[in-house]
């Protein structure tokens, strides 16, 4: 028997066709076939089980790892008349929701994974007809996965328990090794994956060392109107931003966990009601949120991993028209995620420092943003996009190994704890009370890189040792050497430097704080 899903996404959802793989997905759950469905951010993935829930018999169960989303999901579902209800801590209305299960009255039943994989749940799965098991956010499931959720590993037996129900898992980033673990883990057959393409080609990927990161982003606000994000790292951070940003003229709100919530519900709907607003936000913003004209994302710090970088930057341009995707990166920014890293469990630090790499490498890179982006994905793509910033103008390098050894010995002549302003002061040879005192101006060292040519690149070099792990940074800025440091050094390694052409900016009055 085979159900014919197009009338149902015209009648239920409004659609007049199947986007991308969205059909392909659809079809091997309405085959009852155990699916994992790749999808990047805004291609549509609810529907891909919302559709099933409405044309099979039984109830689908949505594994959902966040409340808000679940209830984000909610609200839209019973927006088009789907009969849905949520499970979880904060609804009052449980004994009501059970009840409805019980009766066949749901089509769809969002629970936290904590919750699904408890006994009570599992039994009460038993007293009404299940049509599916939608496991969203599915890369949770994987240690390799960036965002490893213990819970989602006890869903196996539950599964198990139902091995006719089909399972349906879904997730927007995986690479290649958490895909194949969520298989494993979810017990879903290798031809049961199905990839769609990851290449969003209205974005135009841009990437900038900071260099006054509040000016940067008000450059890129007065240059871009429509809808913008821009990723703050912290709260006190996207308080600070949004309001030296505001003086751009342009409405801009702040969003963050710690804001009072109704401030915080209204800063959100004031953002996806307006034409024209900046919202600083931390990385929470944004999941669940469908608003499709944003304009463009800016990074005022590294993003968590390559695949939050692509959820994050995901965000930008979901109607297809043209948008910008501008991260801002430091130096110590890649040091901290490297401590970081060293101290998570031992056998989780190898995935992700690949992670890390793979964001340094497009971070570095003199080549096409895209192609870096998509290969980390396993999609193919040509050697030249023509929209990110290094394809529409080509940076060139600049050989900078001598000045890096130059670099590295001054570090180590000066004990290896001072930061890189004073050490720039030492090579340059300026004189201070703190070197004299130091008694580093008798040092072979002083003032060996004081032509103005080597003078330029000192601190980009600083940025591109730090980069490579060939310096490392302690708390209080002093730097000292990393693992990549002897290399150089030892005239083993060249260090070359990118030089992006200087963009024409259009600025305008007041921008900028
Ligand atoms: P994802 O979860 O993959 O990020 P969503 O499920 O939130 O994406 O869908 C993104 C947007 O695309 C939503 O506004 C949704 O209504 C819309 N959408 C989904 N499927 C279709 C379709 N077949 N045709 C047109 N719009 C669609
Ligand atoms: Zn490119």
């Amino acid at each position: 028997m085979s159900t014919d899903p197009l009338p149902i996404l015209q009648s239920t959802f409004g659609f007049p066709e199947f986007r991308g793989v969205q059909r392909q997905v659809v079809d091997r759950v309405l085959a009852a076939e155990n699916t994992l469905a790749v999808m990047p951010t805004g291609a549509g993935k609810s529907l891909c089980y919302q559709l099933p829930a409405v044309a099979l018999d039984g109830t689908c169960v949505v594994v959902s790892p966040l409340i808000a989303l679940m209830h984000d999901q909610l609200r839209a579902a019973s927006a088009i008349g789907i009969r849905a209800a949520t499970l979880t801590s904060v609804d009052t209305d449980q004994m009501e929701t059970i009840a409805r299960f019980r009766r066949g009255e749901l089509d769809l039943l969002y629970v936290a994974p904590e919750r699904a994989s408890g006994e009570s749940f599992r039994n009460l799965l038993g007293q009404a007809p299940l049509a599916l098991f939608a496991i969203d956010e599915a890369h949770c499931v994987s240690e390799w996965g960036h965002d490893f959720r213990p819970d989602y590993r006890l869903l196996r037996p539950l599964l198990d328990h139902f091995p006719h129900v089909p399972r349906l898992a879904l997730t927007a980033t995986a690479d290649a090794v958490t895909r194949a673990d969520i298989l494993d883990q979810l017990g879903i057959p290798r031809e049961g994956m199905i990839v769609a393409g990851f290449d969003r080609p209205n974005i135009r990927y841009m990437i900038s060392p900071k260099d006054n990161t509040t000016r940067q982003i008000a450059d890129l606000i007065a240059e871009q109107p429509g809808p913008g994000i821009v990723y703050a790292q912290t709260r006190a951070a996207t308080e600070k931003l949004a309001e030296a940003l505001g003086r751009t003229g342009r409405p801009t709100r702040a969003y963050h966990a710690g804001l009072d919530p109704q401030v915080r519900a209204r800063n959100q709907a004031d953002f996806v009601a307006s034409e024209d607003m900046v919202i600083v936000a931390t990385v929470a913003f944004g999941m669940g949120i469908d608003k499709p004209d944003v304009r463009f994302v800016a990074h005022a710090g590294m993003p968590k991993s390559i695949e939050s970088y692509y959820q994050e930057t995901g965000r930008a341009g979901r109607d297809g028209d043209p948008a910008i995707a501008h991260l801002f990166w430091g130096a110590e920014d890649f040091a901290k995620a490297r401590l970081r890293i060293s101290e998570v469990e031992p056998h989780r630090q190898a995935g992700e420092r690949t992670r890390l790499t793979a964001l340094s490498a497009l971070v570095e890179t003199a080549g096409c943003r895209r192609r870096i982006l998509l290969k980390h994905f396993g999609d193919e793509s040509p050697e030249n996009c023509g929209n990110c910033d290094n394809c529409l103008s080509p940076p060139s390098a600049v050989d900078a190994t001598e000045v890096a050894r130059k670099f590295l010995s001054a570090v180590f002549r000066t004990g290896q704890s001072f930061g890189v302003g004073y050490i720039e002061s030492i090579l340059t040879g300026q004189s201070s009370e703190r070197s004299l005192m130091n008694g580093h101006e008798a040092l072979g060292v002083f003032g060996i890189a004081s032509s103005s040519e080597e003078a330029a690149l000192i601190k980009p070099v600083a940025r591109a040792l730090l980069l490579r792990d060939a310096l490392r940074a302690n708390d209080f800025g002093g730097l000292e050497f990393g693992p990549e440091a002897k290399a150089i050094l030892k005239g083993e390694a060249e260090v070359a430097l990118i030089v992006q052409p200087k963009r024409e900016r259009r600025r305008r009055g007041g921008a900028g704080a």
